[in-house]
């Protein structure tokens, strides 16, 4: 199958073709006939599949046969997106996609000053990529208006939803025109996902692609089982040991990510970090930075880290587990792309064994073990195995409690975390309540 016989027109095939694209994916061969028939999209598919393409290229095809010119302070086709750095890096793909059509795009997103945002959109644009609450703000502002618009795309819509974006994304709902078609992209399909679905599509076509690391062996993946206060110093052993050149870490707050490049920088190793503590401008330099190989490592939150796209990266490592098993999926999505093989180590403590539990029953897989010599763990790791079952407890578990019916409690590993700053203070997904009622707000 070729882009060609998906029925493109030969500008996008031309831009697809400079990008080395050669064969559609998956979730491509599917979304983009289904696209340009008019078709409303839910579809299961997650970063690294190509799915920005997938819903991005017979949109542009649809912006440019189709439609009016944009007007005044109007958009045509609308991405919604839950972080900053995926509106960028979404925006980024579509400018490439559009590269050969009369189209303009734009990306607003919070953080930054929204004074150049609304002068930018006085023109009106074809293609807006946006965060919610950034959406918003300038639609109250009377920056933007919605009668020109004819797709809504809603990217990562259960993270969306786990960031506390289901009211905005009511509100917003609320002012599009009821005639439009809408393409819903998940990773996962909660019960709040498809109430959300259900609202927003109208006889949508549904789409799944298997998760990369069940479906795919690109990612090789293990966990190494060590005592919590010496993860720093295993790491840096790991590091040393396996010559490591290019490594993204995940770190499960933001105290801990500046924890750790702190030490690394104090080694005299070449290491930045990025969490949502640090201003927009920042982040992007550090990741800049880290793309260009002038930092070796780069130690991230998921939020900061959600929508990064760095090819052919070796080595995706797991400082802290995830506290939504979920986010799993995503951080080692960073690796073993397009068919490269990858690798992603977990370095694991007893007081993540739900949490590594949670992800062997996600992942329907036992992640293999090892422990590194000198380094064996006082507090050892309950065996584990993709049912769910955690053998034994941990001898001297941190904070004991349970919830009252469920058999994991990962929310009390939310509380319990670093008060100080959390990043950020999300539920597991599937406890995520029904839409409009989502936990905790907080803005890209
Ligand atoms: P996404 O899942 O949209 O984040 O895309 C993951 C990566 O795959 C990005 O670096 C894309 O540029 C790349 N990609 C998407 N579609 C294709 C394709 N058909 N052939 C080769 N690379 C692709």
């Amino acid at each position: 199958m070729t882009f060609a016989t998906l029925g493109l027109i030969e500008p996008l095939l031309r831009s697809l073709e400079t990008l080395g694209y050669q064969t559609p994916t998956p979730v491509q061969a599917q979304a983009i006939p289904a696209v340009l028939a008019g078709r409303d999209l839910m579809a299961a598919a997650q970063t690294g599949t190509g799915k920005t393409a997938g819903f991005a290229v017979p949109l542009l095809q649809l912006l440019a046969m189709e439609g009016p010119k944009v007007t005044a302070n109007s958009v045509r086709a609308l991405i919604l997106v839950p972080t900053r750095e995926l509106a960028e890096q979404v925006h980024e793909a579509v400018r490439q996609y559009a590269e050969n059509l009369p189209l303009s795009t734009y990306a607003v997103y919070g953080g930054v000053s929204i004074n150049p945002q609304m002068m930018k959109l006085r023109k009106g644009v074809d293609l807006l990529v946006a965060t919610p609450g950034r959406l918003l703000d300038l639609f109250r502002q009377n920056a933007l208006k919605f009668n020109q618009l004819q797709t809504l795309v809603l990217d990562e819509a259960d993270r969306m939803l786990d960031l506390g974006f289901s009211e905005e994304l009511g509100n917003i709902y609320r002012v599009l025109p009821k005639k439009r078609q809408t393409l819903l992209f998940s990773a996962t399909f909660s019960d709040a996902i498809r109430l959300l679905a259900g609202q927003m599509l109208n006889d949508p076509l549904s789409i799944e692609v298997s998760p990369r690391n069940v479906a795919a062996n690109t990612v090789k993946q293990w966990v190494v089982t060590v005592d919590k206060k010496r993860k720093p110093e295993l790491f840096i052993h790991l590091l040393r040991k396996g010559k490591w050149k290019q490594v993204l870490v995940f770190a499960k707050t933001r105290n801990g990510v500046d924890a750790l490049v702190e030490k690394l920088q104090g080694l005299g190793i070449n290491a930045d970090g990025i969490h949502g503590d640090k201003p927009q401008a920042t982040r992007q330099r550090a990741l800049d930075r880290f793309k260009a190989s002038e930092v070796q490592i780069l130690v991230a939150t998921d939020v900061a880290a959600r929508g990064l796209d760095i090819e052919d990266l070796p080595l995706v490592v797991n400082f802290d587990l995830p506290i939504v098993a979920e986010d799993y999926i995503h951080r080692i999505g960073r690796t073993g792309r397009a068919g490269s093989t990858g690798q992603a180590i977990s370095l694991v403590c007893a007081d993540e064994v739900n949490l590594l539990s949670a992800i062997e029953t996600l992942t329907r897989q036992t992640l293999p073990r090892q422990v590194e010599h000198d380094f064996e763990p006082e507090h050892r790791v309950p065996d584990t195995d993709a049912s769910g079952q955690v053998v034994k407890k941990p001898k001297k578990p941190k904070k004991p409690k349970t919830s009252s019916g469920g058999k994991r409690n990962l929310g009390k590993w939310v509380e319990s975390g670093e008060a100080s700053a959390p990043e950020p203070s999300i539920k597991p997904v599937r406890k995520v309540p029904v839409f409009n009622t989502g936990p905790r707000k907080r803005k890209p």
